[in-house]
Parts: C-alpha cells; sequence; structure tokens
C-alpha cells in the first residue's frame, strides 16, 4: 500500500519587543552576560506578579491579521504545569482555550502550484530559561526566561517535507516584514515542532496516531527529522507494524528521531486560567487598526512586482524573500521610472551582479554601499551608448566596493566607450592588418568571422569600443579594400 504523509507544525517565535511579557526586563539578551536580564518576575519568585505587555499583544494580533485569522473578543492567559528546570515558575504563562486568534490560512507555492494551509490559531506565550550542560554540570541563563514567544499552530494540512520547508519559510518572510519577529535561527529566534503521521494515499480521514518531534531549533533539523520520522512510520507500517503515538526528540549528530515520552507517560499539563492576569478585551476598534496599519506583505509585493513592472514571477519571488531587498528594488526602480530605465533591467542588475557580488562577499543588503537609485544611473549609461555592458560591470563592482556614482568612476578611470569612429579606425585597421586569415576567410563569405574581429577590437581597446560601431568598421574597411 501507498501512504501519505500527513504534517502539522507548530512554529514559536521569539518577537522583537523591547521588555519581556510580563516583567520591564529587556528583551534583547543576545551576548549579555548570564543571568543579567532577571528580576523577581521572570526569576519566579513567589510574590511577584506579571504584567501584560501590550507589544507582544499587538504584534501577535498583526501576525493574526496578516494570516487572515479571527481574532475573537476576549482572550485569557492560562497556566500550563510542568516541571523542568528552564522553567522557573513550575509552569509557563500560556493561552489554552481563548487565544488571541484562531482560523487563518497561508497560501505557499510549490513550483508553480499554489497550495492553501490553515492556520489553527496564533497564541502567546513566554519563553523559558536556557540550560547549558557542560563538564557534567547542568547551568541555568534566566535571560531568555519571559521573553514574549508566539505560537503560530498549523492545521495538519502538508504532505510533504517540501511543503513544510515552504510553509516555515513563508511564516518567517512574513514575520519579518511584519518586523514583528527577527526569526534569525541561528541565534533561536524561531524553533519548531512537528507533527507527523501517514495514512493510505488517497484516504482524506486523519490517522489517529501521531508522532510529535519537540525541538527543531532551526528549519534544517526540521527538514530532516521530519523527512526521517516519515520514513522510519513507512518503514514499520509496510512491515505490518503500528506507529506508536509519541513525543520524541530530535538528535542532530546521528541523524535520527528517539522516543522521549509514549502515550502512557503523557504529560497532563492541567492547564488553569492565570489567576493573576485579567482577561484580555479585544475592541473591535483596536483590531481594525491594526489591520489598517499593516504593511504591505511579501504575496502583495510580488505581485505588484508582476504586475507592475513586468518582472517574472521568478524574480519577483527572489526580490521579495526578504524584505530588506524588496525595498532596495522599489528604492532602485522608482528612480529608475524617473530615468526612463525599465524595472525590469533594474531587477536583472540585482538578481544579477548585486547577488553575486555579495555572495561573494558575504554582504548583507544592508551593507550594500551602492544607493539603490545608482543602478539606474549606470543602466542609462549603458542605454545611451557610454558603456559598453562589459564596462559596466566593472564599473559596478567598483561601486558595490567603494560606494562611488556610476559617473564619477567611468570619469576617473576614462572608462567611456568609444563611439567615435576617428578614434576607433586606427585600431580596426591594426586589427585586420593582423588577422590576415580570418580577414580572407570573411572574403570568402564567412560572416561568422566577423564576430572574431570585433573581439579583437574589444580586447585591443580594453572593451570600450562600441561593438556596433567597430563590426561596422570592419566591414566598411574590408569591403573597401576589396
Ligand atoms: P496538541 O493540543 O496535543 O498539541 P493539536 O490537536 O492541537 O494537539 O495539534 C497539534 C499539531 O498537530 C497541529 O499542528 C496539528 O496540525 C497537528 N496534527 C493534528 N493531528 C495530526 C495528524 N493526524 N497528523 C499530523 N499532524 C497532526
Ligand atoms: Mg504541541
Ligand atoms: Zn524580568
Amino acid at each position: 500500500m501507498e501512504y501519505e504523509p500527513v504534517i502539522g507544525l507548530e512554529v514559536h517565535a521569539q518577537l522583537l519587543t523591547c521588555s519581556k511579557m510580563f516583567c520591564g526586563c529587556s528583551a534583547d539578551y543576545a551576548g549579555a552576560p548570564p543571568n543579567t536580564h532577571v528580576c523577581p518576575i521572570c526569576l519566579g519568585m513567589p510574590g511577584s506578579l506579571p504584567i501584560i505587555n501590550q507589544t507582544a499583544v499587538e504584534y501577535t494580533i498583526r501576525t493574526a491579521l496578516a494570516f487572515h485569522c479571527e481574532i475573537p473578543p476576549y482572550a485569557k492567559f492560562d497556566r500550563k504545569n510542568y516541571h523542568y528546570p528552564d522553567l522557573m515558575k513550575g509552569y509557563q504563562i500560556s493561552q489554552y482555550d481563548l487565544p488571541l486568534s484562531r482560523n487563518g490560512q497561508v497560501l505557499i507555492d510549490d513550483a508553480g502550484a499554489t497550495k492553501r494551509i490553515g492556520i489553527r490559531r496564533v497564541h502567546l506565550e513566554e519563553d523559558t530559561a536556557k540550560l547549558a550542560h557542560i563538564d557534567g554540570a547542568s547551568l541555568i541563563d534566566v535571560n531568555r526566561a519571559g521573553v514574549p514567544l508566539m505560537e503560530i499552530v498549523s492545521e495538519p494540512d502538508m504532505h510533504s517535507v517540501e511543503e513544510a520547508r515552504l510553509y516555515s519559510l513563508k511564516l518567517r518572510q512574513v514575520l519579518r516584514y511584519l518586523g514583528v519577529s527577527s526569526g534569525d535561527m541561528e541565534k533561536g529566534a524561531m524553533r519548531f515542532e512537528a507533527n507527523i503521521s501517514l495514512r493510505p494515499a488517497g484516504s482524506q480521514a486523519l490517522s489517529t496516531t501521531r508522532v510529535e518531534i519537540k525541538n527543531l531549533n532551526s528549519l534544517r533539523a526540521m527538514v530532516h527529522a521530519t523527512a526521517f520520522e516519515i520514513d522510519r512510520q513507512s518503514k514499520l507500517l509496510r512491515a505490518g507494524q503500528p506507529v506508536e503515538q509519541q513525543t520524541m526528540g530530535w538528535d542532530e549528530v546521528r541523524g535520527v528521531t528517539y522516543t522521549q515520552r509514549t502515550k502512557e507517560e503523557a504529560e497532563d499539563y492541567r492547564y488553569f486560567p492565570e489567576p493573576d492576569l485579567p482577561h484580555l478585551e479585544v475592541s473591535r476598534a483596536w483590531v481594525e487598526n491594526m489591520r489598517s496599519r499593516l504593511p504591505p506583505l511579501p504575496d502583495e509585493k510580488r505581485d505588484h512586482l508582476v504586475r507592475d513592472y513586468g518582472l517574472s514571477l521568478y524574480d519577483a519571488n527572489v526580490i521579495t524573500a526578504e524584505k530588506e531587498i524588496a525595498d532596495y528594488f522599489d528604492r532602485a526602480a522608482e528612480a529608475a521610472h524617473a530615468r526612463q530605465v525599465e524595472a525590469k533591467a533594474v531587477a536583472n542588475w540585482i538578481t544579477g551582479e548585486l547577488f553575486r557580488l555579495m555572495k561573494d562577499s558575504a554582504t548583507e543588503i544592508e551593507a550594500v554601499k551602492i544607493p539603490p537609485v545608482q543602478i539606474s544611473e549606470l543602466i542609462a549609461l549603458v542605454n545611451s551608448g557610454m558603456l559598453s555592458t562589459t564596462i559596466a560591470k566593472q564599473v559596478f563592482e567598483e561601486m558595490f566596493v567603494s560606494g562611488g556614482t556610476p559617473a564619477e568612476i567611468v570619469r576617473k578611470r576614462g572608462l567611456a566607450q568609444i563611439s567615435d569612429a576617428g578614434a576607433l579606425v586606427p585600431v580596426v585597421e591594426r586589427v585586420i592588418a593582423e588577422n590576415p586569415q580570418p580577414v580572407q576567410d570573411y572574403r570568402a563569405g564567412k560572416e561568422a568571422v566577423l564576430k572574431f574581429l570585433v573581439g579583437q577590437v574589444m580586447r585591443a581597446t580594453r572593451g570600450q569600443a562600441n561593438p556596433t560601431l567597430a563590426a561596422d568598421l570592419i566591414k566598411q574597411k574590408i569591403e573597401s579594400t576589396r
């Protein structure tokens, strides 16, 4: 029998608020010495009382709106009880039956096919402390405890590892566009839990047994663990053995999933309402205000580039993958419009030369020295015949290194294209004199040789000759001396 994987993801994202979820400690703890961003509240001292971070609530609702969720008029925080040394209070403040949002969706583009993935809920909770196991001791850093953590729970709508990957990338992209999370997996700002089951291909029913893989700290880990687990379950089913409902971990080093808890050992979190926090009343006016202030989101932006600038879907996707690049392109395209340069040409320079230079020098877009408006200036120089494409690429490299304007660089280095016949004729004459055999071949009707002769002129002028003019002059010269 053929089996189809069913995947549901729970994605955790740290929010970019200034302070933590329930106290005034700074949430920006990256690189800080351990236990320096702490106070009685996030240390879980008895008697301390939490206060809700309004920005964290707004970021969560904004995210939910971007995923087309419903925002119920009331929300509530609950205590999720379990015991682990990283949990300072012995419970985590989370949301159980009244989350900030539910029933949304996101569209992913899988090799040209659009797929809808349901979002069950987006809710808010707090992050835990961080344990480090060093030399037989377990050390605890409480800086992370209480950082606002948003959880996005999908419906079990994904049916391949690739869909799970694209879905995760899409979430990350939207969070970054919204500015609510860095999505930086290296810093642990985005983490995954994958729920996986298999069902007979073509079946619409969900399997009642599923495996949950916890603590996947990167997209890479999620992808590998999910692939491994699908494989493990299909082998069991093919061998006629049952798949056991359980919670698993991912062993990064060995590349295998392992049992953490079976169904019998499943934890009962004894959720109950957080008595120290009021219910949240989410007014319609507040929601509509947030909705009206949502920035343009990636899908919208991509469609705009295709529709208004004539970019291919592929280029539009590449350019909108990162908000910073999309913004850079926007500014470049605006300047191009004023110079009557095509936005498409700007896109080509960005996805071609700029991306290559950025990659070679490991430069992020924020650190690129070329002001976006200069790209169309360079293209205008090419369009006007002042620069050949080859030279323009050299100029672009220098712009990338020094941040100089194209006009400056061309002037300083004397790179302008030679479009003046008077200056080119001597070069053409020399090339003809030095290449009797090709010239003879050309006379005998081998027109392809012309390209070679033009190439010689380009070489002699270090790329500065206007190639069309060079070709004309070569033809004239050969014909006039027939
Ligand atoms: P819990 O409350 O125990 O975490 P939920 O029913 O809320 O369980 O589901 C958690 C995640 O598991 C969701 O992302 C959901 O899409 C996914 N899920 C539910 N059923 C299945 C299934 N049969 N196969 C794969 N994933 C599933
Ligand atoms: Mg779960
Ligand atoms: Zn604190």
